[in-house]
């Protein structure tokens, strides 16, 4: 496959043989890059809208190109899924999110840290094996661990991706369906995989530039799906909140949770740390 592939560039047309060798480049400086811990990862808060406390952070991946300057995850994820870095720099992602997650344990106990999974990653036999060892060697409660998968992921092989997620659960981690909403089968879905959070993606959320009727119809599809997620028992999280009006809008129709810029941006450790809320004293 690999030399049919080689052959095949002869064919490209010019800007299409520019882009597979800027990809050839980035895929060089993306392995020379995880040798020498050229990433960090951001945090962004995840907010319960009941009390307006925090509940914990998504894990985000950074890059910073040492000529581009930061390169974001939509360019260099898609290019480290095809050539298999996603594998190390993924275990690189949970070992050092789990590892700062029970750094905060003892600021914020139970505050939980939520981790992006290429399928890639699921896809591999270890992956259960892999998160055990970031669990241990950070010495984070399982339960403070939450894996993000998009149906993607999971429709390659459901029967196989609910056997991984069998797996998974029984350490104790939680699994969330990121971008909920966006895939091809996403009701069905539900039925059959063993999840414990729904993510709602941002593009239902209505928006300021909306005329009313858009408006109206995007909180009744919000609505809609925040009581499904109810339904089946799932922790539902509102993604890409950007205006105090979605915010009031989750809350208002009983979602627990949420994110997004007006929440909080994605940011570094010492930063998020700050946000970190100390028990009560009784
Ligand atoms: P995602 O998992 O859906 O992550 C949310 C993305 O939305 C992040 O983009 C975040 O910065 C952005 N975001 C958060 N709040 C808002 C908002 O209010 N408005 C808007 N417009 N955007 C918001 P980011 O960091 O650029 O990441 C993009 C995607 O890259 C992620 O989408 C995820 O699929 C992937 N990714 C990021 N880090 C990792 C990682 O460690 N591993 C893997 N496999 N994928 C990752
Ligand atoms: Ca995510
Ligand atoms: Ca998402
Ligand atoms: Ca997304």
């Amino acid at each position: 496959a690999k030399q049919e592939g080689k052959n095949d560039v002869r064919t490209f047309s010019a800007p299409m043989a520019e882009e597979a060798s800027e990809r050839a480049e980035l895929e060089r400086d993306l392995r020379e890059a995880l040798g020498q811990q050229a990433f960090t990862l951001h945090y962004q808060p995840q907010v319960d809208l009941d009390t307006g406390t925090l509940r914990g952070f998504e894990a985000l991946l950074r890059w910073q190109h040492p000529v581009q300057g930061a390169v974001p995850p939509a360019k260099f994820i898609p290019v480290a899924e095809e050539s298999g870095l996603i594998v190390p720099l993924g275990t690189w992602v949970l070992r050092e999110a789990c590892r700062q997650a029970a750094a905060w344990q003892r600021r914020q106990p139970g505050v939980t840290v939520s981790v992006n999974v290429s399928p890639v990653q699921f896809n591999k036999q270890h992956f259960t094996a892999t998160v055990r060892e970031a669990l241990d060697a950070a010495g984070l409660p399982a339960r403070c661990l939450v894996l993000e998968l998009t149906e993607r992921t999971v429709l390659q092989d459901v029967a196989a991706a609910t056997r991984q997620l069998e797996r998974l659960r029984a350490l104790g981690v939680r699994i969330s369906l990121d971008d909920f909403g966006t895939g091809q089968s996403s009701l069905g879905l539900l039925r059959h995989i063993p999840i414990d959070d729904l993510k709602i993606d941002r593009s239902f959320l209505p928006q300021p530039g909306d005329t009313a009727p858009a408006q109206r119809k995007a909180s009744a599809l919000i609505a809609t799906l925040i009581t499904l997620g109810q339904a089946l028992q799932l922790h539902v999280v509102g993604e890409g909140v950007e205006t105090g009006e979605q915010r009031d809008l989750l809350a208002g129709l009983g979602c627990p949770a949420a994110q997004g810029y007006h929440l909080g941006r994605p940011m570094p450790a010492a930063q998020a740390e700050a946000l970190l809320t100390p028990a009560q004293a009784p």
